[in-house]
């Protein structure tokens, strides 16, 4: 064994590869947040995190960055092919995701998936110290708390799926299904986004692996396992103080007049990826503007889609679609120095984001599925007066929480058009009616209560269920 105590596994390691000042290569914290939730926590227990350092080729010798031991997974290009956009982006992300583009399934992925995932459990293994607690993170790790647990019985597993766990009968498609649902029950804990995610897990444990499933868990294999719902969250007070920024704030003003000082923005941020809705919206506005429910001279949409996936068929195929539709758009409703879509793929920093989240009046949210989605939470937090509007898809993991915003099936595109009219002439005692229990919640509901309650609660079943190895 090791002499960790504490050890997260995530695809990525939580560092970029950047240049500094003086041009020289060097490694900065990346933006996700989960390493904002999860850097506090690591830096006072002085955990490890493994993961792969985002190159193909060999890993850097293990480092420490901003009091975190790194502990970089090679993959060769081969793998990066197969684990990472093969399996894990071809065939997991869309089943996953309601099959809302057509899962692949190829055997070599399969292979290349398990070999990832067995040198991750072998690493966790090598660097763990006697019952350390160990967290694994989303769908590019499924087998790896089976895996580990056979390695190091007496080490205490948690896993977290950051995307949705689909209904039995979409899981069912995986030829790997059985291996999956193994690999997940090797945890002690297994945690999910959303209720419906915990419900279909629990369903398939019993149903394909015939677990015997009741209120305290899951007995399975002579273990219990215990699953339950933590909705991930942002870190609010970050966001609200970025809300409050000088700078923020006369940048959020600029925005609106560069953009002629329209009576409506809305505003969209997402990843140009397939599950997000993209187009369903770009439809919904449309017709929208056609129908002058919305006034093409006094509307605008921001539609900031972040690049993402770009060597995969279908996210190709997805931006030509996107960029005609707005084409389209821009060509029958905008008129000189007048867009009626500012379309950007680009990804911005946090704080140009909070000063678009700011100015915009309606914030469109429309994923087909979601596991949560962040973006919908930060614009909620970063309305500190209470104004705004949110429009939500009922499908985001955020739904079960954000209750307030006007709640659309994005695959019903007259629903769609009913709750952007809508929240786009809701007057400002309506939207802080909506905006004020949002905001509550979240500030109740935070990124670190989510990481402090999952590593709480694995905590303390380990200590119910001592392991034979500590016995
Ligand atoms: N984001 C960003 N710059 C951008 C667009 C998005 O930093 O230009 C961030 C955004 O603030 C959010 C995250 O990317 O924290 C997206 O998370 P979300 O859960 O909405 O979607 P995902 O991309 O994880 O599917």
């Amino acid at each position: 064994g090791g002499t960790y105590d504490l050890i997260v596994l995530a695809n990525r390691l939580p560092v970029d590869h950047a240049v500094d000042e003086n041009g020289r290569p060097c490694r900065r914290r990346s933006p996700g947040g989960l390493v904002t939730a999860l850097h506090p926590i690591m830096k006072r227990r002085s955990g490890a995190w493994i993961g792969w350092h985002g190159r193909p080729g060999p890993a850097p010798a293990p480092f420490v960055h901003d009091g975190i031991h790194l502990h970089p997974i090679a993959l060769t290009g081969d793998e990066v092919d197969g684990y990472y956009e093969g399996q894990s982006n071809g065939t997991i992300w869309p089943l996953y995701h309601d099959a809302v583009e057509q899962p692949q399934f190829h055997r070599v992925w399969q292979d290349r998936y398990r070999a990832v995932n067995r040198r991750f459990a072998e690493a966790a293994a090598r660097v763990a110290a006697p019952g350390a607690l160990v967290w694994v993170h989303d769908y590019h790790l499924q087998l790896v708390p089976g895996m580990l647990r056979e390695l190091r019985p007496d080490l205490r597993i948690g896993f977290f799926l950051h995307i949705p766990f689909p209904p039995v009968e979409l899981f069912c498609q995986m030829p790997m299904r059985e291996e999956i649902m193994r690999g997940l029950l090797g945890a002690d804990l297994v945690g999910f986004q959303h209720p419906q995610a915990t419900r279909n897990f629990r369903t398939l444990a019993a149903d394909l692996l015939g677990a015997k499933v009741t209120d305290r868990g899951i007995w399975y294999d002579g273990r219990d396992v215990a699953a339950d719902t933590f909705p991930i969250s942002i870190d609010v007070a970050e966001q609200q103080r970025l809300a409050l920024d000088p700078a923020v704030r006369a940048r959020a003003a600029e925005i609106r007049r560069e953009l002629g000082d329209p009576r409506t923005i809305v505003l969209a941020v997402d990843r140009l990826d397939y599950t997000k809705g993209i187009e369903c919206r770009l439809r919904a506005y449309e017709e929208l503007l056609s129908e002058r429910r919305l006034d093409p001279a006094q509307t605008v949409l921001v539609q900031v889609a972040v690049p993402t996936r770009q060597q995969i068929d279908q996210y190709q195929a997805l931006r030509e679609r996107v960029e005609r539709a707005v084409s389209r758009i821009n060509g029958e409703y905008a008129g000189i120095g007048r867009l009626s879509v500012h379309y950007v793929h680009q990804s911005f920093d946090r704080a140009e984001l909070a000063a678009l989240y700011l100015a915009a009046d309606v914030m469109a949210v429309t994923p087909l599925r979601d596991g949560m989605n962040l973006v919908a939470k930060e614009y909620v937090a970063t309305r500190t007066d209470g104004t705004g509007a949110l429009v939500l898809s009922e499908f985001a993991g955020a739904a079960a929480e954000l209750e307030e915003a006007w709640q659309v099936n994005p695959h019903d595109i007259d629903g769609l058009k009913d709750g952007i009219a809508d929240a786009a002439e809701a007057d400002v005692a309506e939207q802080r009616r909506r905006m004020d229990p949002m905001r509550a919640h979240l500030h109740a509901h935070d990124v670190n209560r989510w990481a402090t309650g999952f590593m709480g609660r694995l905590d303390r079943l380990s200590r119910r269920w001592p392991r034979s190895a500590a016995a």
